[in-house]
């Protein structure tokens, strides 16, 4: 009788084994499956009704008054009977695990890897967007995945991941989804970080900046005609948004990306480089980002490097600390140098890190305290 109790209860251990991994299967295939257009809108925040079933959102600088079925600019909201929707809420289209150096970041936890997402849409209309497939489409024509912040929090952790990371497309279009993980995961001891243009409205952003560990912001160029011209955005909100982020304490690294006849001006560069440390200080990392032909300006060609080493001599004429060259695999000036010593501090290849000399968040040969956010000593 003993035996066959323990045959039972054998078998009921067994079936629900079976159950229980068959179900993290099943689970697990309908949050892989992308499916085409496949959105979970979400009532967006910062938007007013208007009359007429219309709606103003609030969220960026563009204002836009969306009128019943409409979308806005970034073709992330979508006014329905005068409702806005964030049409990309827990539907993004990337997800991909990255080294923080592809951010970029190269003074935020050097060698970690960021749980990295994106929604479709954008804000801007950037002729030289390298992801322009996800960046000017709506989350109905692009293929996504279902990933609550829960969900997304549980596959960083399980896999060690320092950081979520909301990147590729623009993240102020998918903000609600951005925000409501970001809370998830700090509660969680992750850290967060946001690659932007900066395009956004105060209100929005100080919230942001509660939740959020590290900015990398696009500073696209120095001169009002060039935003307009070539990203149908302005200047001013991005430089106003650069000021709020410093303000509030949130660690802050800038990309300039460098476009053979359009922003390569050194007059302008250098007085990019003074607003930077009169605004910022002088121990913001820039990278003076190289340009490959794509989306609407195929037909320049890529960034001379002399071109990047020329501006990165002048930002550091001006007396900004940490300027790299970026975007070009093996260069020297990819690395982090002491600005004390000028000892070679962190030895980069792309985005790999092949040796770091900060201790304790300080230069090894000298003692020099280099500004960022570095790994825990152990
Ligand atoms: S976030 Fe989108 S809908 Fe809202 S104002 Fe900006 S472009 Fe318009």
């Amino acid at each position: 009788m003993k035996k066959v109790k323990q045959k039972i209860s054998r078998i009921i251990i067994i079936l629900l084994l079976i159950s229980i991994i068959s179900f993290s299967i099943y689970a697990e295939k309908r949050i892989i499956n992308r499916k085409k257009g496949r959105v979970n809108p979400q009532e967006a925040q910062f938007y007013k009704k208007l009359e007429n079933n219309g709606v103003r959102c609030y969220l960026c600088p563009r204002k836009c008054r969306i009128p019943e079925g409409k979308w806005g600019f970034c073709r992330a909201r979508k006014n329905e009977n005068g409702i806005l929707y964030s049409m990309g809420y827990q539907a993004p289209c990337a997800v991909h695990v990255d080294p923080i150096e592809k951010k970029p970041f190269v003074h935020f936890y050097p060698g970690t890897k960021a749980l990295s997402i994106a929604s479709a849409g954008c804000n801007m209309r950037c002729n030289f967007c390298q992801n322009w497939e996800i960046s000017q489409k709506r989350p109905t024509e692009t293929f996504n995945y279902n990933l609550t912040p829960k969900n997304l929090v549980n596959i960083a952790i399980s896999k060690s991941i320092k950081s979520v990371a909301y990147t590729y497309s623009e993240p102020v279009n998918f903000y609600e989804y951005m925000i409501d993980t970001a809370k998830m995961s700090k509660s969680a001891g992750l850290k967060n970080v946001v690659h932007t243009n900066g395009f956004i409205n105060q209100k929005p952003l100080k919230k942001l900046c509660n939740y959020v560990d590290a900015f990398c912001v696009d500073l696209k160029g120095f001169n009002k005609k060039y935003y307009r011209n070539n990203t149908s955005a302005e200047l001013q909100p991005v430089l106003e948004s650069l000021k709020t982020m410093k303000k509030k304490g949130v660690w802050l690294e800038l990309v300039n990306l460098v476009i053979p006849t359009k922003n390569d001006s050194m007059e302008e560069i250098k007085e990019m480089c003074k607003w930077i440390k009169n605004n910022l200080g002088k121990n913001v990392p820039l990278s003076f980002s190289r340009f490959h032909p794509t989306h609407k300006l195929k037909n320049l060609p890529p960034t001379p490097v002399k071109t990047l080493e020329k501006a990165r001599n002048i930002a550091l004429k001006v007396g900004l600390n940490y300027v790299y060259v970026g975007n070009v695999p093996g260069h020297e000036y990819e690395d982090t140098y002491c600005p004390n010593c000028d000892k070679k501090l962190i030895d980069r290849y792309g985005y790999h890190i092949i040796n770091n000399k900060i201790e304790n968040g300080k230069c090894k040969y000298c003692g020099q305290k280099i500004e960022g956010v570095w790994n825990e000593e152990k």
